[in-house]
């Protein structure tokens, strides 16, 4: 037996945070495959777990 692990990646967009009443900068992610977003925040870890999590349950997103 061969142990084989496949890694896939949907497509990451960055985008700032345009609300007027946002803080002055937020990271957030976005899926380009289903649209669904991250939530934003100031620190760039939270939207990078989201993604995580994200890929993790929508593997057939990155088909
Ligand atoms: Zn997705």
């Amino acid at each position: 037996m061969t142990p084989r692990s496949v890694l896939r990646y949907e497509t990451w967009t960055l985008q700032p945070d345009r609300e007027p009443d946002a803080e002055p900068v937020l990271y957030a992610m976005q899926c380009a495959v289903d649209g669904e977003t991250s939530p934003a925040s100031k620190d760039f870890a939270e939207p990078q777990d989201w993604v995580l999590r994200h890929c993790g349950q929508n593997p057939d997103d990155a088909r």
